[in-house]
């Protein structure tokens, strides 16, 4: 099956005691049993819901995993997975990080004895020196958030699995249907699946996919005993989102496309972040691991300054001022000063986030719409 087929059929079937085609939102606790411990499959809600069930064999196949756990959030996702390690492990993570996982690496997890090292994954002789007999796990974003880099998914699970680490990849901004990490060795990879996966800024929505059956044991353990489960209507959702996933990041990615290079010829703008660039500086890589080139975009302005950045977006019409992406519609945020708000300063500016660099998640309106827009909001 290839992968539209996949989004529309991977692990669906229609519902059995009616032939309803869509999974109906088993909206219940709790589930009938013939005798003690004689059930079909469900006992109890947290650990198991026939909604979630069809979500979770839907976004397995995606990912081109033997399982998927569905949690009621990104972060509750990574959270699970981290709760893998134990005091004393050590975790490398990209420098250029989601601002809520560096937060919950450094104030959830590193008081709980957990190291986390920072670096650079595009320079991969940085990931072997920061190798200890500790390193237990290499949590990789790609691209990453804000800067658009790309780390080399193939090399990182290589140095990982020879270290006997566990490669871990967020997968939240390509989205399968432009990157699968699996197959290109990595353990597990995790999704906010809030962002592209359902696709509509409607729903909190987490998950992890993996055919590691030590990773699948956890995860499946954590869901059952601490419980950040997502509810049957959420499943619904993002199971509704996923059927168009293809053609809705289809259409953000040419989008993208024509908009890049637009802000690389505008004089009022200061550097262009998108992989798809040729003056991207890992644009070869992005090639061959993915794809195309997703949907986020970010850039400087020539006036480096905060309130350039904060005058320009309040212009915008179309790009709503808000954080989160992947929806379809276009959204603009300030990565300083919100999504990596939580981010020391100095930490920011030395991984290169500068204080003008506004971040863009282009939706699937028409792009001439997004043009003028844009336009206006130079003027
Ligand atoms: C949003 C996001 C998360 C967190 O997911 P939530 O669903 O908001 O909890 C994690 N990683 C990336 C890259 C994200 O964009």
């Amino acid at each position: 099956m290839k992968f539209n087929t996949k989004a529309i059929h991977a692990g669906q079937q229609p519902e059995p005691t009616s032939g309803a085609v869509m999974p109906p939102i088993f909206q219940t606790s709790t589930y009938a049993q013939a005798g003690p411990n004689n059930h079909q499959g469900y006992d109890y809600a947290r650990a198991g819901n026939p909604t979630r069930t069809a979500l979770e064999k839907l976004i397995a196949g995606l990912e081109g995993a033997d399982e998927c756990a569905c949690f009621s959030s990104g972060v509750a996702a990574m959270d699970a997975l981290l709760k893998m390690l134990r005091p004393g492990d050590h975790v490398i993570a990209t420098n250029d990080l989601y601002g809520g996982t560096y937060r919950l690496f450094t104030q959830v997890f590193q008081p709980f004895g957990i190291d986390f090292s920072f670096v650079d994954m595009t320079n991969l002789s940085l990931i072997r020196q920061s190798l200890n007999t500790s390193t237990k796990m290499i949590w990789i974003e790609t691209p990453t958030n804000p800067l658009l880099r790309i780390v080399d998914i193939h090399a990182l699970s290589d140095i990982a699995r020879d270290h006997g680490a566990l490669s871990i990849v967020d997968n939240t901004f390509a989205s399968p249907y432009l990157q699968r990490p699996l197959e290109l060795g990595a353990d597990a990879v995790l999704h906010s699946a809030t962002k592209y996966l359902a696709g509509h800024s409607d729903v909190i929505h987490g998950a992890v996919a993996s055919s590691n059956s030590t990773i699948i044991e956890q995860l499946r353990f954590q869901v059952k005993s601490t419980g950040a489960v997502p509810g049957p209507m959420d499943c619904y959702l993002t199971l509704r989102g996923i059927k168009t996933l293809a053609v809705r990041v289809e259409r953000s990615v040419s989008n993208t496309k024509v908009i890049t290079q637009w802000l690389e010829d505008h004089p009022k703008v200061g550097h262009v972040n998108y992989p798809g660039l040729v003056s991207h500086p890992q644009h070869q890589l992005a090639c061959d691991q993915m794809d195309d080139f997703g949907a986020m975009l970010s850039f400087t302005l020539s006036d480096d300054t905060q309130e350039a950045a904060t005058a320009f977006m309040a212009r915008t019409r179309y790009f709503t001022l808000a954080e989160s992406l992947g929806g379809v519609e276009s959204l603009i945020s300030h990565p300083a000063s919100m999504t990596h708000g939580s981010i020391p300063k100095e930490v920011r500016e030395e991984a290169g986030l500068k204080d003008s660099l506004i971040r863009i998640s282009v939706g699937i309106e028409d792009v001439e719409d997004l043009l003028a827009d844009l336009d206006d909001a130079f003027s």
